[in-house]
């Protein structure tokens, strides 16, 4: 293996030696199977090709300090596949399975977690799909599950410095009843030509808005968004977000730093008295956003001095990091270490 450049990893795919994979037939899965392929070969009228039948998830594993690679928060994903799985009318994976799934992908896959200060980390895949035939709309009989895994580098190019973000009301990426809360493919093929469009303007990401009232934030592109004012942590209370794993975590530090936490509607107007504002999920950790401004009307919000993150923004990322990476005590039974 050719030496890898881990300081310039970008955040993409990333060919592994393996990957694992696990099918579901005649009602029950089967056993782990490891391949070394990255292609899957399926049925031309699979579910998850024409009624999208698919759903996904995205974890984070991390060598700390102390040489040992530690997997962020393994199970809270499982279970949120899970309800994403139930909400496609998809199986469940048993919570054994999946983790021995996961600590495989991982461990057979251990020569690329990147080391311990790169500023990388081994990101992982899981993926859940229909890959049973059917024509008529309905749920297939046969699924595959697959992990892989790959090492990446931040998110947005900026890294922990703040980015500039759209607010789009000419798009909704998820209705108040639909599939905004689970973490399926089809949530992101409605987001793309709104994504792309900020891309093309200038900006990391579009922020959408309530599909009903267009009057409170949603979701921050791929990420949940949250605020900061009076010593307060503010995040959306929404139908049609997805609930990250990311946002909880930080929920509890903020607390823990003496922070209040308020999952609310946030109005528009309100970005106005944010000392900072971020958006957050596995990919970025935090991404504290230094602008949004609505395309509709102009209107702008700024945060950032000199182009630099928050205090509590960088406060709250510094602690969720020495977790990840073992230099924070895990209280809350969070990691699991890949043996
Ligand atoms: C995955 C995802 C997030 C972030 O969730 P984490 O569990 O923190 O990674 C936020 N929003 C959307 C739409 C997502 O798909």
């Amino acid at each position: 293996m050719t030496a890898i450049d881990w300081k310039g990893l970008p955040f993409g795919y990333f060919k592994t030696d393996f990957n694992i994979r696990c099918y579901y037939v005649n009602g029950e899965w089967g056993q782990l199977e490891v391949s070394d392929s990255e292609y899957i070969t399926m049925h031309m009228a699979a579910t998850c090709l024409h009624y999208g039948q698919e759903a996904f998830e995205g974890m984070k594993a991390f060598t700390g300090a102390d040489k040992k690679v530690r997997i962020f928060r393994l199970d809270e994903n499982g279970k949120r596949l899970n309800r994403s799985a139930s909400g496609l009318m998809m199986p469940e994976i048993p919570a054994d399975l999946f983790r021995k799934a996961i600590l495989k992908a991982v461990s057979l896959n251990i020569k690329y977690v990147p080391p311990y200060g790169e500023g990388a980390s081994l990101y992982i895949r899981p993926l859940l799909i229909g890959t049973g035939a059917q024509v008529g709309v309905k749920p297939a009989k046969e699924y595959m599950f697959v992990v892989f895994v790959g090492p990446v580098g931040p998110y947005f190019k900026e890294g922990f410095s703040p980015v500039r973000m759209q607010i789009v009301k000419d798009y909704d990426r998820a209705a108040p009843l639909g599939t905004g809360s689970i973490k399926v493919g089809g949530n992101y093929a409605a987001s793309l030509r709104a994504s792309e469009r900020a891309h093309d303007e200038g900006y990391s990401s579009a922020i959408f808005l309530d599909a009903k009232e267009k009057k409170y934030i949603d979701e921050a592109g791929p990420a949940n968004f949250f605020g900061i004012k009076n010593n307060t942590y503010v995040t959306p209370q929404s139908v049609s977000i997805l609930p990250s794993i990311t946002n909880m975590s930080l929920r509890v530090i903020a607390e823990e730093m003496g922070m209040k936490v308020e999952q609310r509607h946030i109005p528009v107007e309100e970005l106005a008295e944010f000392e900072e504002v971020g958006a957050c999920g596995t990919a970025a950790v935090i991404s504290p956003i230094c602008k949004i401004v609505d395309r509709e009307t102009g209107k702008e919000f700024i945060y950032c001095k000199d182009g630099k993150a928050g205090p509590v923004s960088e406060k709250l990322y510094n602690k969720l990091k020495g977790i990840q990476e073992g230099l924070e005590p895990d209280k809350y039974g969070w990691i699991t270490v890949v043996e």
